[in-house]
């Protein structure tokens, strides 16, 4: 790095709380799958902000999108309405094949919508005794930061030092279908899951595992949550992740590329006879639904309508894990999982930590980022080009050849 990238680090160091550990690269521009630094070096972007950007950087679309609702309104509150609003719910409670939207803004506060979500329709539909609802989630979950949500997580890491923990949660082995049916009792009001688990390593469960978990759940009157944060909207090659086992769950949580990496919008999707259980005053956002984020989200949901990003991730996807699984054979990788555009690496850890792989990337031009310990992640725009992605894949190779 050179003396301005280390300036930026070193500022960055003394003034922000060092809750990342960020690689040292200082972005300044990006475009498409590219970025480019503060000293004019370009990085082929192989994260896209951990799949906020699957529609690129810059993208045009969404741009312009955007600038057009800048000079008209940016925000109303909910406090009345707006012309952007229901257009926005219409739209998206259609590509999910749902009624009733409910916007918010992270993954996080659609997480606990979600969470809230499930609670109200138990007490008030289900008719679980007060106090007692229970939520059945996985084990190496990641489904944000909150005190509530960090309190069902089993990564230390995430959890340590902020408790006490809020109550209410079971966690169960992800894809263990004998421990998710045992720990299903009359209380229980939801199944929170990913329905590949992003931050764990992308962990695709076991085929079968998501339709016994539908079955399960619709039997046992228990909500089935799928949250697609980060495996929904194309990654996979699919709208929904969960469409590749044929699987609706009874409530979507969307966040990430919905906003199109220009603006945070997140959402709960799910049934009337769900999110209908919310009346005035009982939950919102200040920014939830804003016209700048119902601009651009629909803006992406209409983009998704055209399949044509669905089409390249299954496509580009198909090429990645033949190129990947070629590249386990080496005895350099040890596993890799995933779906579409979107796969774990786990490396030999002879070759170096994740850590130590992405900084040798990094070097060579390719950003990715490490996820437990020998663990790296790919996920680049679905926009990359084959050529870039080919040439992202000569990259990793000359590392783990070194
Ligand atoms: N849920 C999943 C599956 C995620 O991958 C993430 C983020 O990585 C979240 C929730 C949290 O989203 P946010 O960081 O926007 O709060």
């Amino acid at each position: 790095p050179n003396a301005a990238t280390e300036a930026f680090i070193a500022a960055s160091e003394a003034h922000s709380a060092h809750n990342y550990h960020p690689l040292p690269v200082v972005v300044a521009t990006a475009e498409g799958a590219w970025m480019t630094d503060v000293e004019g070096r370009r990085y082929l972007d192989m994260l896209a902000g951990y799949s906020a950007l699957n529609f690129g950087h810059g993208n045009r679309r969404l741009i312009d999108a955007a600038k057009a609702q800048l000079d008209r309104v940016t925000l109303t509150s909910r406090a009345f309405h707006h012309d952007r609003f229901a257009e926005f719910c219409t739209q998206l409670a259609d590509l999910c094949g749902m009624d009733m939207v409910l916007p918010m803004n992270t993954g996080a506060e659609a997480v606990e919508t979600a969470v809230k979500t499930a609670r109200k329709w138990g007490y008030q539909v289900k008719e679980v005794p007060d106090g007692r609802a229970k939520i059945v989630v996985a084990g190496n979950n990641f489904h944000g930061r909150t005190t509530t949500i960090v309190s069902f997580s089993t990564d230390l890491e995430a959890r340590a030092d902020f408790g006490p923990y809020t109550p209410g949660f079971e966690i169960v082995p992800y894809g263990d279908l004998t421990a998710l049916r045992g720990a299903v009792t009359e209380n229980t009001v939801a199944v929170l899951l990913e329905p590949i688990q992003g931050e764990a390593g992308v962990l695709v469960p076991p085929a079968g595992y998501l339709p016994a978990v539908r079955e399960l759940t619709r039997e046992r009157n228990v909500l089935f949550i799928a949250d697609e944060i980060q495996s929904g909207l194309g990654r996979t090659g699919r709208t929904f992740a969960c469409e590749h086992e044929g699987v609706v769950p009874d409530m979507y949580v969307l966040g990430k590329a919905l906003g199109g990496g220009v603006v945070p919008v997140s959402a709960v999707v799910a049934g009337e006879d769900v999110l209908g259980v919310f009346k005035p005053g009982e939950h919102g956002s200040t920014f939830g639904g804003n016209p700048l984020a119902c601009a651009v989200a629909l803006e992406v949901i209409a983009m998704l309508r055209s399949g044509e990003f669905q089409r390249r991730a299954a496509e580009l996807g198909e090429h990645l894990h033949a190129e990947l699984a070629l590249l386990a054979g080496t005895g350099r990788v040890t596993q890799v999982r995933g779906r579409g555009l979107w796969a774990g690496v786990d490396i030999d850890p002879s070759c170096g930590t994740g850590r130590e792989i992405s900084e040798k990337l990094l070097d060579k031009g390719v950003l990715v980022k490490d996820t437990h310990g020998s663990t790296i992640r790919i996920a680049p725009p679905l926009v990359i080009s084959k050529e870039d992605l080919d040439w992202g894949l000569d990259q990793l190779r000359a590392v783990l050849a070194d």
